[in-house]
C-alpha cells in the first residue's frame, strides 16, 4: 500500500457532492404487546459534514459508534429520524424510492462481508449483471460482453463469468463485490469495511485495487472502516465518531500528526507499529471499560466516562465540534496539540456542517472565539 497524496484543497471553494446536515438516526426501543416505545438508541446523533468529488472520505470509530449507520443513511438503506442528505445539490433525504431509482445508480455501496454478500446459488455473470437487469439498462455490447470487460477491470478472469462466489477465495469475492457496484458507473461508493474480513496480505491489493479504480473512473469514496491505518493509507480527510457524534474532522495529515481529541489520540496509539523500538517508545493510551450505551449516552462528552483528561465542565456541558482555521475540526473542552494561542484561535462553529451543541463561553479551550 502506498500513501495517498494530500488531496490539494479538498473542499475549498467547490460545491460537495454530497453533503450530510445534522443527519440523526435513533431506533426506537419498544416494550410489551402495544410495543409502547420506552427509549431510543441514538445510532447517529446529528452528525454534519460534506465530501468533495474525486476525495475520499474516511469515517472511524469503534463497533457502535454509528459509522455503518450513517453508509445506510447516505444510501438510504435506513430511513433517517432528522437532518438532511443532499447529493448533488438534490435533497434526497426523503425522496421516494420511485424518484431515488436513477440515484442508486450513482451511489453505490461495497458491503464488508464478501461471504455473505453475494448470492451463493448466483453466478459472477448475474451477480455483476443484476444492476443492469434491475435498472432495465441495455448495454450497447450486450450485458455478458459488459460484465466480462468489468470483471477484467477489477483483476478477475472474464473466462470466470459462469462460475459460482464459492469457487473464489476471500479476496476475489470482494473483488466480485467490488465489480457490482461498478456497473451502473457510480459517482459515490459507500465501502463499508471493505478489507476488515480480508487476510493481511489480501487486504493491501483490495485497497490498491479501490485507488486505481478511483483514478480511472473518477470515483469518490467514503470508506468507513474501524482500522485507522487502512484509512490512513486510503483517505483524504477522515472523521472520528464516538456514540452517534462526530468528535474530529481534520485532512489525514493533521489528523494523524496532531491528534486534538482525546479519543482519536487513544484510536491512534493502538494502532501496530512493525517497528519494535518505535513500539516500546510509544505510551499506549488504554482505554477504561467498554463504549457506553447509544440507548443511554453519558451527559455532555459522551467521551467523559473513559477520558483521562475530563474535567466537571465535561460532564456538564457538551463541547461544540468548532473549526480551527486550519479547518481541524474538534469538540472537546480541552484538546491536545492545539495551536499556540489555543485551540480556540480562529475557532468558529463548524455550524451548516457541524454544530453539535451550543458554545459554553469560558469553558475550556475551544469554546470562546
Ligand atoms: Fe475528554 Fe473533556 Fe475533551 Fe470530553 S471534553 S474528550 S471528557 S477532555
Amino acid at each position: 500500500m502506498s500513501e495517498r497524496g494530500t488531496l490539494a484543497g479538498a473542499g475549498a471553494a467547490r460545491d460537495p457532492l454530497l453533503s450530510v446536515q445534522d443527519l440523526q438516526k435513533h431506533f426506537p426501543v419498544t416494550k410489551g404487546l402495544l410495543k409502547r416505545q420506552v427509549g431510543a438508541v441514538k445510532a447517529v446523533d446529528g452528525i454534519s459534514f460534506d465530501v468533495f468529488k474525486g476525495e475520499t472520505f474516511g469515517l472511524v470509530g469503534e463497533s457502535g459508534c454509528g459509522k455503518t449507520t450513517t453508509g445506510r443513511l447516505i444510501t438510504r438503506l435506513v430511513e433517517p429520524t432528522g437532518g438532511k442528505i443532499v447529493f448533488e445539490g438534490h435533497d434526497i433525504t426523503h425522496m421516494p424510492q420511485g424518484r431515488m431509482r436513477p440515484l442508486r445508480r450513482d451511489v453505490q455501496m461495497i458491503f464488508q462481508d464478501p461471504y455473505s454478500s453475494l448470492n451463493p446459488r448466483h453466478t459472477v455473470g448475474a451477480i455483476v449483471g443484476a444492476p443492469f437487469r434491475i435498472q432495465g439498462i441495455k448495454t450497447e455490447q450486450g450485458t455478458k460482453k459488459a460484465v466480462q470487460e468489468i470483471l477484467e477491470m477489477v483483476g478477475l478472469n472474464p473466462e470466470h463469468y459462469n462460475r459460482y462466489p464459492h469457487e473464489f477465495s476471500g479476496g476475489q469475492r470482494q473483488r466480485i463485490g467490488i465489480a457490482r457496484t461498478l456497473a451502473l458507473k457510480p459517482k459515490l461508493i459507500i465501502a463499508d469495511e471493505p478489507v476488515s474480513a480480508l487476510d493481511v496480505s489480501i487486504q493491501a491489493q483490495v485497497v490498491n485495487l479501490l485507488e486505481d479504480l478511483q483514478n480511472e473512473l473518477d470515483l469518490t469514496y467514503v470508506v468507513i472502516a474501524h482500522d485507522l491505518s487502512v484509512v490512513r493509507h486510503i483517505s483524504d480527510r477522515v472523521a472520528v465518531m464516538y456514540l452517534g457524534k462526530i468528535v474530529e474532522l481534520a485532512d489525514r495529515k493533521s489528523l494523524y500528526e496532531a491528534p486534538m481529541h482525546p479519543y482519536t489520540n487513544a484510536l491512534l496509539s493502538a494502532v501496530p507499529i512493525p517497528d519494535v523500538k518505535r513500539r516500546k517508545e510509544r505510551d499506549r493510551i488504554r482505554l477504561l471499560g467498554d463504549a457506553p450505551s447509544p440507548l443511554n449516552p453519558p451527559p455532555a462528552c459522551r467521551f467523559h466516562t473513559r477520558c483521562w483528561k475530563a474535567q466537571e465542565v465535561c460532564s456538564k456541558v457538551e463541547p461544540p465540534l468548532l473549526a480551527l482555521a486550519s479547518g481541524h475540526q474538534v469538540a472537546c473542552h480541552f484538546p491536545e496539540n492545539a495551536p499556540a494561542g489555543g485551540a480556540a484561535t480562529g475557532a468558529e462553529p463548524a455550524d451548516g456542517n457541524g454544530t453539535q451543541g451550543e458554545a459554553a463561553p469560558g469553558e475550556g479551550a475551544t469554546t470562546s472565539s
